[in-house]
């Protein structure tokens, strides 16, 4: 059995998704601005898709501009910045973390906030930087690494009282968490569709006040002028029928998730009661667990795992070349050893039962293993 237990990292293409894409490698390649029938074909699909896409966060169709990635997404938000204080947290995604650190090299200043030992933000310390004063406030969601969830409906109150634009990473939070951009005072927010059984190569940059960015890419005029370059039409296609079907399926898929991720959790902790479950008593997504594994080193057990059929993370997918353990774990534990220790499974949907007990099993046998081979 082959297990995928990395749905964070990136998720399969779904069936009904990639069959509404596949026309669109064929008999409707048209490039969207062509003046012809074949472009206007592309063109209406892309403009179907970005209608689904602003659908699933509630935001206005026009407020969506489709890139290939959120990195490009974030990169682009933060690029906008070129004077005064960007605040943001230790625990970010590299996109927007090595974003910061360009912005510094170009004399902006970044401030990151910590967390504490369970994720969570301190919203006193947030008011007090914002009393500073600050260009943009750049947070994540949802934690790719533990699943912790920050909390941005209080987060846009503050920067809305502090008059201080918001962005808000909401990459592992969309098709899990029901998100209202009309609502909330976030300005702008980045999204992918990869991470939610759509294609790789199409993402959204959704804003409330687009002309505030500089386009990072220059050339046609694509996308009323704030991404050049023709469109990815077959995956921003795809990107719009999974927003179409997370947006009708969130509630049953999160059931499902949610389920399957507290047995794996459950087992795990009743077998091996020396495990730790980083950020289990805070609010999370239902899909991710990041375990902490005493004694044992995290990249011979994702290794030892893959041997045996599962498929499983240590930090994000970027990250993973890095002979640096999880920046994330070290900013809620202070502990090197336990970032090292420390091993994320993320599930979806398309996992079963059966999948997640043999996964358990697995992993049981996999530290074991490695801890009498110590
Ligand atoms: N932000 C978060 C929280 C992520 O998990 C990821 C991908 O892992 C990204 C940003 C980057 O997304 P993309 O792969 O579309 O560049």
């Amino acid at each position: 059995m082959r297990v995928f237990l990395d749905h964070n990292s990136t998720t399969p293409v779904d069936d009904r998704v990639l069959t509404r894409m596949v026309p669109f490698f064929g008999v409707a390649f048209g490039n969207p601005s062509s003046a012809h029938s074949f472009g206007a074909e592309a063109a209406k699909a892309i403009e179907k898709a970005r209608t689904a896409v602003s659908a699933l966060v509630n935001a206005e169709p026009d407020q969506v501009t489709f890139c290939a990635s959120a990195t490009e997404s974030i990169n682009t938000v933060i690029a906008g910045i070129q004077r005064g204080t960007i605040v943001s947290s230790a625990v970010e995604h590299a996109a927007t973390l090595e974003s910061l650190d360009r912005a510094r090299s170009r004399g902006v200043s970044v401030t990151l906030l910590g967390v504490d030992a369970h994720g969570i933000l301190d919203l006193n310390e947030l008011r007090t930087t914002l009393e500073r004063g600050a260009a943009l406030v750049t947070l994540l969601w949802a934690n790719n690494e533990t699943g912790v969830l920050f909390p941005i409906e209080s987060v846009a109150e503050i920067c809305a009282a502090y008059a201080v634009p918001l962005h808000v990473d909401a990459v592992q939070a969309a098709g899990k968490l029901s998100i209202n951009f009309g609502r909330h005072q976030i300005r702008y927010l980045s999204i992918s569709s990869h991470k939610l059984f759509g294609p790789k190569g199409a993402a959204a940059l959704i804003s409330k006040d687009r002309l505030s960015l500089q386009p990072l890419i220059v050339g046609g005029g694509q996308e009323r002028g704030q991404r050049a370059g023709t469109e990815n039409v077959p995956a921003i296609v795809g990107f719009g029928a999974a927003a179409e079907f997370a947006l009708e399926e969130l509630g049953s898929r999160m059931d499902v998730v949610k389920r399957l991720r507290d047995r794996l959790e459950d087992t795990l902790l009743e077998r091996c009661p020396s495990l730790w479950v980083n950020g289990r008593s805070s609010p999370r997504i239902a899909n991710t667990s990041s375990v902490s594994f005493p004694g044992v080193d995290g990249d011979d057990l994702v290794s030892t795992l893959d041997a045996l059929g599962i498929a499983a993370a240590t930090g994000s997918a970027c990250h993973s070349n890095s002979t640096e353990p999880s920046h994330v774990i070290r900013a809620m534990t202070g502990s090197y050893e336990k970032a090292r220790q420390t091993v994320r499974f993320s599930v979806s949907h398309m996992n079963t039962r059966d999948e997640v007990d043999f996964a358990a099993n697995s992993i049981i046998r996999a530290t074991e293993m490695l801890r009498s081979s110590a």
